[in-house]
């Protein structure tokens, strides 16, 4: 039976989370203390002078924990947008850089908005104005604060923040080091647009290679085939459901969008319900599929694999029983609630915890702060010398296979694979790779290395927990 009785807040829902986890650490009270609350919050509300009026707009930055700076965490634009969310999202962004290594503190921002109700010009100058009044106190900063996109924004948006801080900071030679998310030709880095979808696809990869695992998902083999349901077809919905399909065999049978849901028991065309959504505007209408107007029921779709990716909340009490695939990626920020969680947990869900699901874009944002800092992009200094010693090996072994006595021959295909030096882009997918790997495993040592320990979740905060005391201790805290 669940234990929880109402429903809890965002906010709640995180520090219940965080409250599981921790009663089972030996922290002294005052630091576990430190660790939960959230250091501060900013509002701001600012006028732009739109369509021949005043319109004022509020916006937030919280920062939970500054054991690491820059605090780091996106900036969403959304009409939900408030102070509950901004600091639940920024307390899981310090737990999901120290579950991924990567040496941030938590934070998170938001401006209450549709962006879908202003143009690009009118959205410029908000934009702009909110990154002036975070600047003006160092809640934009290469050092302090660094935000990346997140739901309603994205690379043009990061472009306009850079700009902005750089505007403000004319000497400063780490001003691009201010945002993550920007496009490349504005100091981005290849490969950050699909990184958290991307990360998606890695963890369900590393997931799938240990059969004990996934059979505790009740399930078998490998990624191949396996149904998935998708909620979501944003930045990162939308890049995890197209690899996953593209590259894994996986078949995506459900895509769930705010007008209503497709199903194709056969799998959906991802990129053709893509580009539908970007000239519709929703998914109904779509003929390679059945359309149901309530998409929330079709996340109780029989499936293997349920992807929640666009916001939080959307499982919770009332419909956590009916859930009923065994595995459940959080690629959103908190999707289930903690009262959803416990019910899943009773029925043997498995979940794999959004900060750990969705850490793939902080990873690459992390790249990109680190080339903007070096002001390089990676690759530059090896790629053409990697290439040169390839070449070498290659003639080598081609002068052995024209020896017609030794009978060696090169396989179709080696040659041109084996030449190409690592760009920026195949080393920055091998550095989320491994990131993944790696976390995914300190999270698997501990799930089946304690007896107290029966989920990925109170896992993942463990390892969060433990690294971020670990900060504090050094600090003399
Ligand atoms: P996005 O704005 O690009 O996409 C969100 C998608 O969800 C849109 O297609 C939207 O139409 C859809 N949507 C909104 N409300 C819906 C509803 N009620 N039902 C069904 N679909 C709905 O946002 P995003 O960047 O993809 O972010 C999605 C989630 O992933 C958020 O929880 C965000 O915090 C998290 N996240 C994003 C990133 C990133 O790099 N963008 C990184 C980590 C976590």
């Amino acid at each position: 039976m669940s234990t929880t009785t109402a429903e809890p807040s965002f906010r709640q829902s995180v520090d219940l989370m965080f409250n599981r986890a921790v009663a089972l650490m030996d922290l002294p009270p005052g630091l576990e203390e430190k660790i939960r609350v959230c250091n501060a919050t900013y509002t701001v509300r600012f006028g732009v002078r739109l369509r021949g009026q005043i319109q004022t707009f509020t916006g937030y930055r919280s920062v939970h924990s500054e054991h690491m700076e820059p605090v780091k965490g996106g900036i969403r634009y959304s009409l939900g947008v408030n102070q509950d969310e901004v600091e639940a999202l920024a307390a899981l962004m310090t737990y999901k850089c120290a579950l991924v290594e990567t040496p941030f503190g938590g934070s998170k921002g938001g401006l209450c908005i549709d962006p879908r109700q202003y143009d690009e010009h009118e959205l410029e100058l908000i934009t702009r104005r909110f990154a002036y009044e975070l600047a003006k106190r160092d809640l934009i900063h290469p050092s302090q604060n660094v935000p990346a996109p997140d739901m309603g924004t994205g690379e043009r948006e990061m472009a306009w923040i850079a700009d902005q801080y750089a505007r403000m900071n004319t000497t400063d030679i780490n001003s691009r080091a201010c945002v993550t998310g920007k496009p490349l030709n504005a100091g981005g880095i290849a490969g950050r647009v699909e990184a958290t979808g991307r990360g998606v696809e890695y963890a369900l990869q590393e997931f799938f290679r240990h059969p004990e695992d996934v059979a505790a998902a009740k399930l078998s083999g490998g990624l191949e085939g396996k149904r998935i349901v998708v909620q979501g077809l944003g930045n990162v919905g939308y890049h995890a459901a197209k690899f996953l399909s593209e590259d894994d065999g996986c078949l995506i049978t459900g895509i769930i969008e705010r007008d209503g849901a497709l199903v194709h028991e056969k799998g959906l065309d991802v990129e053709a319900v893509h580009r539908w959504i970007s000239s519709h505007g929703g998914v109904s209408g779509f003929a390679d599929g059945k359309y149901i107007k309530d998409g929330g029921k079709v996340l109780e779709m029989e499936c293997d694999i349920l992807i929640p990716a666009a916001l939080e909340g959307v499982i919770n009490m009332s419909n956590a029983a009916e859930v009923k695939a065994p595995l459940i990626v959080e690629a959103a920020n908190g999707p289930i609630t903690a009262g959803a969680d416990e019910i899943l947990r009773e029925k043997g869900t498995v979940i794999i915890p959004d900060m750990y699901a969705n850490a793939g874009g902080v990873t690459v944002s992390y790249f990109e702060w680190v080339k903007n800092l070096s002001h390089i992009r990676f690759g530059r200094m090896q790629r053409r010398s990697e290439e040169a010693a390839h070449v070498l090996l290659i003639q080598e072994l081609e002068r052995l296979s024209a020896d017609k006595e030794l009978g060696w021959e090169l396989s179709k295909g080696f040659k041109e694979k084996y030449m190409k030096g690592a760009g920026e882009l195949e080393l920055v997918r091998s550095g989320l790779d491994d990131t993944m790997r790696t976390a995914y495993q300190s999270m698997r040592e501990v799930w089946h290395g304690r007896d107290d320990v029966h989920d990925l979740r109170v896992a993942a905060y463990l390892v969060a927990i433990g690294r971020v005391a670990a900060s504090y201790r050094a600090k003399g805290l």
